[in-house]
């Protein structure tokens, strides 16, 4: 069976695991190094980006984690998680994984819009997606391999690039697993073409 692992870190883990759970793939909580040979792809979650580096480097993640996308499996950064997968950040020298060809901008809504809710159609994925923003990063641009999947308020806020796929919101705290499914369905493929 397909075994998708949640980064458990910092951030809302718990909540992934439940969309995974819905979407009837079986999740597990990485918090250890090791666990990354017992799962199938990763999702990194929202929570604080500098955070989560510290607790990355803590643990000795870093380059671990780069090994595993390195190696064709699929990883799912939401929110905080797309800004540690990106190449580049806006404002910073940081770059965290460096593993997904974007530019991304961190709080790039504003103080006003520190957290808000917007419909979005992802191409391909899901129309009227119900996502939840919270002091949401967006992206700013994006290399020749990866395809915009949606846009709010001419910004970008999902993406693919290969067995990578990132996005600014929330997709774990609603009840709509359209895009946690398309994730599931991204490391279903992989686990069979990594198989021959
Ligand atoms: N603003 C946070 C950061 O820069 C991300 C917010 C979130 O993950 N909800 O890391």
């Amino acid at each position: 069976m397909t075994t998708i692992g949640v980064l458990g870190l910092q951030g809302a883990f718990r909540e992934h695991v439940r969309s995974v759970e819905a979407t009837g793939a079986k999740a597990l909580v990485v918090k250890k190094k090791e666990q990354l040979e017992d799962i199938d792809g990763l999702i990194i979650p929202g929570g604080e980006s500098t955070t989560m580096r510290r607790l990355i480097d803590k643990y000795d993640f870093l380059e671990p984690i780069r090994q595993f996308g390195k190696q064709g499996k699929p990883l799912f950064g939401t929110c905080a998680g797309l800004i540690l997968l990106a190449s580049e950040i806006d404002g910073s020298y940081d770059v965290h994984l460096g593993l997904m060809d974007i530019k991304v901008r961190r709080n790039a809504f504003g103080r006003q819009r520190e957290s808000f809710e917007a419909d979005l159609d992802i191409k391909g994925i899901a129309d009227g997606f119900n996502a939840v923003f919270i002091r949401a990063p967006y992206i700013e641009g994006v290399g020749e391999d990866t395809e915009v999947l949606a846009t709010y308020d001419g910004h970008i806020v999902a993406a693919q690039q290969d067995h990578y796929l990132a996005c600014s919101f929330h997709p774990e705290l609603t009840d709509d697993h359209r895009l946690t499914s398309h994730f599931v369905e991204m490391v279903d493929q992989s686990k069979k073409s990594l198989a021959f």
